[in-house]
């Protein structure tokens, strides 16, 4: 049995515990690990700057993990693979499988073109907890509605696989020679503006489950209240760990549920409901990252300023909360999701951006940046979304720094050329008196700039243009 050569693909499932595919590879007998950078099928959804760096230091760790034994490779999947399976003398091709209209695309190619050839093709679930066909309403219509999803569909359905362990026997065979070194698949920027991200995280299935371990003690009691105060240990980190698949959501539903309760518990699995959510609707919605889910925002008079764009994206709008969170991420390939919600509100209603502008920022800075959370949560924000918050919802950034980062421990960090004012004038430093700014070191000069756009012209100036496209629709 064991002569049976079968290749496991890892795609965002960069880890052996918990991974469907690589387990029954294993069962069946030799398994060759290969991992495929594959941008020509990508195409303009390759990946951003802080995936790529995430992905390089990850792949690094799998490496280890798998004693080097882990075949690389960068270009097209649809080529590559077929021409291992015959330099190999593979019978089998397993992978997990992924939700990116361009990759459900390119999968299916690939196989019916590994079973015209004879090779079993094998797909597993090892990244949601609820496959999108899985979960759909009684008329066998998709959910548009967060809310009746989860709970009248998720929560209704079949409960979650329970994780399962690392293959008891792997079987490893060794790379071809054709195989790359990491560094050979360029994913390090040639300006190493990643340094500063680095000893923010231990990257890998090691540092993932630590990571988890740590939450699971410290963060999930209080979790309901705490995950909205930047500055509070209750939030867990591991999206870019979940989106690279260091470890599965299952592994993080079932550890949440033995090690929490009530309240805390329930909110804290809402939230990998979200993620979920998002994947049902990119999978539903194949346009969801360029086009706005409800039409008539196509009519919507979204401006351009390519100045004040370049201000919210170096954290220098002059909104204390909103500049800490540009700079968290900058500086560390992650934001808080209170502060996400805050930034991305004041870049689409005060400033009337377009929401694709922010999108494709987050997408090259953050090491969770994921296609279908981070368009569905852009078009949320801006209220074209499928579950939409209402578009006259927008964030006061100077109230929602006082009630959530009261203390200004957060924003003092990113921000800390205002750490000499006192917690009054933190998120409006405008308001000190003169004598103040200057003793505080903000003035004179431009240490740190006054407010781009002032808040209530710019919130009414939202409200019109809201409004334009309503009347519109009514009419
Ligand atoms: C404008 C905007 C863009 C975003 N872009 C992304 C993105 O590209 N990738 C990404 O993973 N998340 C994105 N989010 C969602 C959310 O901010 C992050 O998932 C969360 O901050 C990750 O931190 P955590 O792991 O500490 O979260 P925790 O609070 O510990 O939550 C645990 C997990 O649940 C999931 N989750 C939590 N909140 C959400 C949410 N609102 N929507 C969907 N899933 C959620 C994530 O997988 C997260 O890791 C975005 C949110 C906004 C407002």
């Amino acid at each position: 049995m064991h002569d049976i050569l079968s290749i496991h693909w890892f795609r965002q499932d960069l880890r052996l515990t918990d991974n469907p595919s690589l387990y029954h590879a294993a069962l069946r007998g030799r398994v060759l690990p290969v991992y495929i950078l594959d941008e020509r099928n990508a195409g303009e959804y390759r990946m951003g700057g802080a995936n790529r760096w995430w992905l390089h230091h990850s792949l690094e760790s799998l490496i280890r993990s798998l004693h080097g034994r882990l075949a690389l490779f960068r270009g097209d999947a649809l080529e590559i693979l077929p021409a291992l399976v015959r330099s190999s003398g593979a019978a089998a091709v397993h992978w997990n499988r992924c939700y990116e209209p361009w990759r459900i695309k390119r999968d299916t190619l690939l196989k019916e073109k590994l079973r015209e050839m004879g090779i079993a093709a094998e797909s597993f679930n090892g990244s949601l907890l609820w496959e999108p066909r899985q979960v759909r309403k009684a008329d066998g219509t998709p959910y548009r509605v967060y809310t009746p999803y989860f709970r009248n569909g998720c929560l209704a359905a079949e409960p979650p696989r329970i994780p399962i362990p690392k293959p008891e026997k792997l079987d490893t065979a060794s790379p071809p020679p054709e195989s790359l070194p990491l560094e050979a698949l360029g994913l390090l920027p040639r300006i190493r503006w990643n340094r500063q991200l680095e000893p923010h995280w231990t990257i890998g299935e090691n540092g993932a489950a630590g990571r988890l371990t740590t939450f699971l003690l410290h963060g999930l009691d209080g979790y309901r209240e705490g995950r909205d105060f930047p500055s509070r240990p209750n939030v867990s980190r591991l999206s870019p760990s979940l989106h690279f698949g260091e470890l599965s959501p299952n592994q993080v539903w079932y550890g949440a549920k033995a090690a929490g309760s009530g309240r805390d518990l329930d909110h804290f699995l809402g939230e990998l409901g979200w993620r979920e959510f998002s994947y049902s609707l990119l999978h539903d919605n194949p346009g969801l990252p360029k086009m706005n889910l409800q039409h008539s925002f196509d009519r919507f008079p979204w401006t351009e300023n390519p100045e004040a764009l370049r201000r919210w994206q170096q954290g220098m709008t002059g909104y204390p909360i909103v500049d800490a969170g540009m700079r968290e991420l900058w500086q560390t390939g992650y934001m808080h999701n209170r502060v996400r919600m805050i930034a991305g509100s004041f870049l689409v209603k005060n400033l009337l951006l377009h929401w694709r502008e922010g999108e494709a920022w987050f997408s090259d800075c953050l090491a969770d940046a994921d296609l279908a959370i981070n368009s569905a949560s852009w078009q949320w924000i801006a209220g074209c979304g499928a579950d939409a918050a209402p578009y006259f919802r927008i964030f006061n950034p100077v109230l929602q720094g006082r009630k959530f980062d009261p203390d200004g421990i957060y924003t003092r960090r990113f921000v800390p050329e205002l750490s000499g004012l006192p917690d009054r004038y933190l998120f409006s430093p405008w308001e000190a008196p003169a004598g103040l700014q200057r003793s505080s070191g903000i003035t004179p000069g431009p240490v740190y700039p006054a407010p781009l756009t002032g808040l209530e012209a710019s919130r009414r100036r939202a409200l019109d243009a809201y409004n334009s496209i309503r009347k519109k629709t009514e009419s």
